[in-house]
């Protein structure tokens, strides 16, 4: 049995920044993963791959737009297998990439293909294609990620999911003429913007009465009012089969909406409904608290109720995102080089979340609503980018900077950002939001003229 320092299940963003730090500082670690690469689900069929098709896509709408910039040129055109080629590429220089950051580490650090089971609180079995391997390790991240959730209904196996369309040398390598998408959160809108950029007929179909219900109502429906309205929104509906046609090739979805059946044919069928924690066998038996939805519990210091196991991640279904797992990781070294007396702890107030459509939405902090609900009094002040240099330049005129101070201490709590540079802006608020700037040096921010970043400063200054 081989002992180690750290032992990670699961080599993505949960998993093995915290690897590579105690690796970093002498310590022996091992990262299991099924696919036996490391990076996780985000760069093998999640982010990398749905950005990188984004970006081309985001090209292709300034291609169209060239006479605006004064430019000339014929036959603007796409073919969507060459986007996936060019996706299926970068996804191939990340995985060289990471395999060289793992070799320059491997005097302390390894990475093992096998599935990770616990047979007790330090003790993980490996089942590898080669026969089985036990590991004592002194520490244990679960880093397993999440999976797409299936809704449980009749046809649900004609339907694809997000990993279908984005995973490395994926099989859907030419556009649908239609989708139906069932469900609208990040990934079901996401995938709708981008399609409908390329001419597919795009029909979501929610349960609820507007899209990405796990944000805040005021953000979403902004940015629902400035999709491409050739996406077909139906709101309010029970979705009750998907069926092969009988007359082509499509899938026939059938949805209740009003009280009557409803049906709409597509060529593709996506099932959006969201990401279910992946978690490894054995943790029920040693004792690993979850949930009522069967989420693993933690800690703000990413400690499960045993203290040598973290779990890091989209596996606790906290935050699933690729850089908040990161981040979670690196508190879960912190507090292992403490042995484990917590001295390192998640903010999750200090996260982007970006909904990569177009135009692009991204939030951070404390929204009304949380503010709200946890008794602070706030006050906001906006940047619309109808007025801003740079969103001129583009002609990209939709969409505001929008900042939350807390009305007592004129501290910034949050913020949201759509439109252009969504993304980017984003992170500097997350900065402010971080380190608590109050209205007086947000509004003294001297941004670089003329870009969009200009308007932090500019809500901020309305304030005073
Ligand atoms: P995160 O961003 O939270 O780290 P990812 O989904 O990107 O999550 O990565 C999780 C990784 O864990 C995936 O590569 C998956 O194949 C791997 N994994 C899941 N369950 C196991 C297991 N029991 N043993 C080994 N690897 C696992």
């Amino acid at each position: 049995m081989e002992q180690v320092d750290l032992l990670t299940i699961g080599a993505g963003g949960g998993g093995y920044p915290a690897a590579f730090r105690l690796a970093k500082a002498g310590k022996q670690a091992v990262m299991v993963d099924t696919k036996g690469i490391m990076s996780g689900n985000c760069l093998e069929q999640g982010c990398v791959p749905s950005k990188t098709i984004r970006e081309a896509i985001e090209v292709y709408r300034l291609a169209k737009k060239r006479e605006y910039f004064g430019l000339k040129g014929d036959n603007i055109g796409f073919d969507y297998s060459k986007i996936i080629e060019f996706k299926d590429n970068v996804q191939k220089f990340r995985y060289e990439q990471h395999a060289k950051e793992l070799e320059e580490a491997k005097k302390n650090l390894k990475l093992l293909k096998g599935v990770a089971s616990f047979i007790d609180e330090h003790i993980v079995k490996i089942t590898t294609e080669n026969g089985e391997k036990i590991y004592n390790a002194k520490n244990i991240i679960i880093a397993s990620g999440a999976e797409p959730s299936i809704l449980p209904i009749d046809g649900a196996e004609y339907c694809i999911t997000s990993t279908d369309l984005y995973i490395l040398n994926t099989k859907i390598k030419t556009l649908p003429k239609s989708i139906a998408i069932l469900g609208a959160g990040y990934i079901g809108v996401e995938t709708a913007s981008f399609f409908s950029e390329l001419g597919v007929n795009v029909t979501i179909i929610q349960r609820s009465k507007r899209i990405l219900t796990s944000m805040e109502e005021r953000f979403a429906l902004l940015l629902q009012n400035l999709l491409n309205p050739k996406i077909k929104l139906e709101f309010e509906t029970e979705i009750k089969k998907v069926e092969k046609s009988n007359e082509s090739s499509d899938y026939k979805v059938s949805y209740i909406k009003d009280g009557k059946l409803k049906t709409i044919n597509a060529e593709l069928v996506l099932m959006g409904t969201g990401r279910k924690p992946v978690t490894p066998e054995g943790i029920e038996k040693i004792g690993i608290e979850l949930d009522a939805k069967g989420k693993i519990k933690i800690k703000n210091s990413i400690q499960t109720n045993i203290p040598h196991i973290y779990a890091s991640g989209d596996v606790n279904g906290v935050q699933m995102l690729f850089h908040s797992a990161e981040r979670q990781s690196l508190v879960c070294a912190n507090n292992i080089f403490a042995g484990n007396t917590p001295i390192d702890y998640m903010n999750f107030n200090a996260v982007p979340t970006t909904v990569f459509t177009f135009p692009k939405a991204a939030y951070a902090g404390i929204l009304p609503s949380k503010a709200a609900s946890m008794g602070i009094d706030i006050l906001e002040t906006s940047y619309d980018f109808i007025v801003d240099s740079k969103a001129q330049i583009y002609n990209e005129l939709n969409g505001e900077i929008r900042e939350f101070f807390d009305a007592k201490t004129m501290k910034i709590i949050g913020a949201w950002v759509i439109g252009i540079d969504a993304e980017l802006l984003i992170g500097e608020l997350v900065t402010a939001i971080q380190n608590s700037l109050d209205v007086h040096t947000m509004a003294s921010l001297p941004n670089q003229h003329p870009t969009s970043s200009e308007g932090i400063a500019k809500a901020a200054r309305k304030l005073l």
